[in-house]
């Protein structure tokens, strides 16, 4: 790993910002994405590698082009691409739910993460190598009550994974998802649009994955040897059975 370009998006918070840490932690030279430039300064000051910033919405189809378009020759040759930019907004029936909420589920967690594999592929295709790790979910497994748009989101995920993996076969490029249940980040914060109260409830009783549980899942897909490549790995806390089971004390 040590000297391998790993882009990663989400870096700004939660999983993606343990992602980094990992990876720093192995030498890895970092591109960290996210809208947050003020987040994304913080955690590069705490890790001991070379980094580069870059700050664009994952919906903004030209900005994440120019973005990567714009890299200098030396941060060109990304060889690990984790996707992980994304959230849920909202946890509302079909009929009362708020359109701009599934607008921002489906052009962020589907077609951003769309742009940004789009924007980093030509450089994986021309090494003839790479990796790319998508950030699905539980949620695109199972739908659950009052999730049908961000369960679409990841359903949608799942399926890109699947068929990018078709694609990229002859390619050499391996493709992955990794499928997480409960991960306690800000992640109910943003779908409860900083209603903390009600983000602690999601995680009251239950102890939830952390972001550092996530992220060394991600390190062993990206750690194992280059003929191998993981495909799916759902990963959830020992309490939850699935979307609706949940062990609660
Ligand atoms: P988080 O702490 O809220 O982090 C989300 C990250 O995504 C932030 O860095 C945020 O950065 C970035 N992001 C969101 N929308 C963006 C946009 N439009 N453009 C650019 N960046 C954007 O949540 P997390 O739990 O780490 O979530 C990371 C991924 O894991 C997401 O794809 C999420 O769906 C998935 N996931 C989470 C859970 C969970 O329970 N937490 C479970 C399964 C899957 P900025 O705000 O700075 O842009």
């Amino acid at each position: 790993m040590k000297n391998q370009i790993i882009c990663i998006t989400g870096a700004s918070s939660g999983i993606g910002w343990a992602t980094a840490k990992i990876f720093a932690n192995q030498g890895a030279r970092l591109i960290l994405c996210g809208r947050r430039k003020e987040k994304l300064e913080k955690l590069e000051q705490q890790l001991q590698t070379d980094c580069h910033l870059l700050c664009f919405d994952v919906r903004d189809r030209n900005a994440v082009f120019a973005a990567f378009e714009g890299l200098a020759d030396s941060w060109k040759k990304i060889e690990v691409l984790i996707n992980n930019a994304g959230n849920a907004h909202g946890l509302d029936p079909v009929q009362t739910a708020s359109v701009d909420d599934w607008e921002a589920m489906i052009d962020g967690n589907v077609k951003g993460l769309m742009y940004v594999t789009k924007a980093v592929l030509p450089s994986m295709i021309a090494a003839q190598k790479g990796q790319i790790i998508n950030l699905g979910s539980l949620a695109g497994k199972e739908v659950y009550p009052n999730g049908s748009v961000y369960c679409s989101s990841k359903f949608a995920v799942d399926a890109f994974t699947q068929g990018l993996r078709i694609d990229l076969n002859t390619l050499g490029i391996r493709v992955g998802a990794i499928h997480p249940g409960l991960v306690e980040t800000e992640f109910s914060q943003v779908r409860f649009k900083g209603d903390k109260e009600r983000a602690a409830k999601v995680y009251q009783g239950i102890e939830a994955l952390t972001a550092e549980d996530v992220a060394s899942a991600i390190n062993y897909m990206v750690s194992v040897p280059e003929r191998v490549a993981i495909a799916d790995l759902v990963i959830l806390p020992t309490r939850q059975a699935n979307a609706y089971i949940q062990h609660r004390t």
